[in-house]
């Protein structure tokens, strides 16, 4: 499968391109700044598969032109993965909330997804094996708040509302569409103490693209292990 990926040159979305590589598939691997840590990506002959593709996903002019990159050098895709992500404001309470960096998390984290998908859908394969993913969290469930990461979270719901009205859109072309919840995990955002493995997690977001999990069905929010979410 030929897959795109945003925010692939550390975190989750360097482990799901590794990931992806080795399972085969070509990775069109979205980064915003080429002079930042992209070694990661082609140091080894494993992930000759992995592409580069220069994409700001604030950027309008940017998203549309990796679109245009990739039509004219492969025509079709087969799977979207929305992974760039910001967690700003942390800990801040709202009478310190500076709305500059709210309005620049939803840049990134909802608008972001947006502007990829507006670009990108039509370059994606119809069918049940083609995939739009888009990685949430679980501080986007309303069910769950928690009284704080009010622009981190805000996002992420807003995020997941765009899946659902998304997965209405594409349901009659059997495109699959997902927020997932990747667990809290060892990244430059989830910290030290982290849990999770962004290794195991990309593994289990990629049998969710290739068909092999078990998915709850009924809900466009779950977990990389296929599990139902909370809204
Ligand atoms: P990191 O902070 O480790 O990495 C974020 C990635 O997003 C980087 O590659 C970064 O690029 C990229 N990015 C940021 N802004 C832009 C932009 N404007 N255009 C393109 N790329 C951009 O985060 P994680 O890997 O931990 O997070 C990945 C996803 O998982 C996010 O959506 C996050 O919200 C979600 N998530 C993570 C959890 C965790 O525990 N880590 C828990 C729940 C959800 P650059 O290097 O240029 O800054």
């Amino acid at each position: 499968m030929r897959i795109l990926i945003t925010g692939a040159n550390r975190g989750l979305g360097l482990a799901l391109s590794q990931v992806g590589a080795e399972k085969g598939h070509h990775i069109l691997a979205g980064v915003r700044d080429f002079q930042k840590s992209t070694e990661n990506l082609t140091q080894s002959e494993i992930y000759k598969s992995i592409s580069l593709l220069p994409l700001d996903v604030t950027d309008e002019e940017s998203v549309s032109s990796a679109a245009n990159t990739v039509n004219e050098n492969y025509g079709t895709i087969d799977a979207i993965i929305n992974n760039a992500g910001v967690l700003l404001e942390r800990d801040k309470q709202i009478e310190d909330l500076d709305l500059d960096q709210v309005k620049a998390t939803f840049d990134v984290n909802f608008f972001g997804p947006i502007r990829v998908v507006k670009h990108f859908l039509p370059l994606l394969m119809m069918g049940d094996r083609s995939s739009i993913i888009n990685i949430s969290s679980e501080a986007g469930s309303m069910s769950n708040a928690y009284g704080g990461d009010y622009a981190y979270a805000s996002s992420k719901t807003a995020l997941n509302m765009f899946t659902q009205q998304l997965n209405q859109y594409v349901k009659s072309k059997n495109i699959n569409v997902y927020s997932i919840h990747p667990g809290w995990i060892k990244t430059d955002m989830g910290g030290d103490r982290a849990p999770g493995n962004p290794v195991v997690t990309a593994k289990g977001i990629f049998d969710i693209i290739e068909g092999k999990g078990e998915i709850e069905s009924g809900n466009v929010f779950i977990t990389y292990e296929g599990q139902s979410m909370p809204l």
